[in-house]
């Protein structure tokens, strides 16, 4: 195994999931992180049912696994619920991957305007019905975005695309800055591309189904 096999990245599935299970049979990385956007039918390990054991199996949510409640519950119910990165600093294979799933949503924050709401517990305490429906799950809080933004990691991985795209947000690329990261990979706009940020950070856009190695190399696309 190369170092660059190490970890792949796996751009959105879209319920297929064969691109990557055929990568983890060939090049044997010792973690797998999925960008998002599943569109699972069934729970999450039943599609990766070749894959579970073989490979570490990491993931941060897309906008389509908030869509159906029954989306969400195969995600965030399933056998590997507890492999979500969101939010937080995980080592995998000697790096630290942080992880920020979901999308802006105008009703919440969408930069660079100014958050809507402090935090969800200022969005809940203004709303007449009580929960939080799946849309406002899926979006990206500020308060919780600046306390990711206090951690320090080699890669970030998002479902959004930082400013190298054109339908990218600029706060990615400094979020990455802030926390040091030397890469950025994303997913949610089917592209296979390579940018740069601010600090100098490489970005690896990875297209729906394809799968991307360390280094930003196409190694499967759909
Ligand atoms: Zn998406």
């Amino acid at each position: 195994m190369s170092p660059q096999n190490k970890i792949l990245f796996a751009g959105d599935p879209h319920g297929d999931f064969r691109p990557l299970i055929e990568a983890v049979h060939q090049y044997k990385p010792e973690a797998v992180v999925l960008l998002g956007d599943y569109d699972l039918d069934m729970p999450l390990e039943i599609y990766l049912k070749d894959i579970v054991g073989l490979t570490q199996i990491w993931w941060i949510a897309g906008n389509h696994d908030f869509e159906t409640p029954s989306k969400h519950r195969h995600l965030f119910n399933s056998a590997l619920a507890d492999k979500g990165l969101h939010l937080k600093v995980t080592e995998i294979a000697g790096l630290k991957i942080a992880g920020l799933g979901g999308t802006f949503l105008g009703r919440v924050w969408y930069p660079p305007e100014q958050p809507r709401w402090r935090n969800k517990q200022h969005y809940l305490h203004h709303q007449s019905a009580t929960g939080m429906t799946l849309k406002y799950k899926c979006a990206i809080w500020h308060d919780e975005f600046e306390t990711l933004r206090t951690l320090k990691a080699d890669i970030l991985v998002t479902h959004e695309a930082p400013g190298s795209h054109r339908h990218g947000f600029d706060v990615i690329g400094e979020l990455g800055a802030a926390m040091g990261v030397k890469n950025i990979f994303h997913g949610h706009l089917h592209e296979n591309y390579i940018g740069t940020v601010e600090n100098n950070i490489t970005v690896f856009g990875v297209a729906d189904r394809a799968v991307a190695d360390l280094m930003g190399n196409t190694l499967k696309s759909a």
